[in-house]
């Protein structure tokens, strides 16, 4: 996992920082979707480092191009960290 300040999630509504549950701990607000969304992130940003790591870059596009979608400012900071950032520019 490249980022792991990811294990932990910040409510929406209240501001409350909390590991990852389906309702907030303070002000129980829902917080399934994020959750689903966080998952899918990190399930891409794994793919994307495995293809890396095998050299397949047509794939690593493919997730980077994904992660774009849900998330184009982690995306940045994820090819910043593997020093990437020139290569899908
Ligand atoms: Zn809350």
């Amino acid at each position: 996992m490249i980022l792991n300040n990811r294990t932990k999630c910040r409510c929406p509504s209240c501001g409350a920082e909390q590991t990852w549950q389906d309702e907030c701990r303070r002000c129980r607000t829902d917080l399934r979707e994020l959750r689903l969304l966080n998952e899918s992130i990190q399930s891409l940003e794994r793919k994307l480092t495995e293809a890396l790591d095998v050299g397949d870059y047509r794939q690593a596009v493919r997730c980077a191009q994904k992660l774009e979608q849900v998330d184009p400012v982690l995306l940045k900071e994820i090819l910043q960290q593997l020093n990437l950032s020139q290569d899908f520019q």
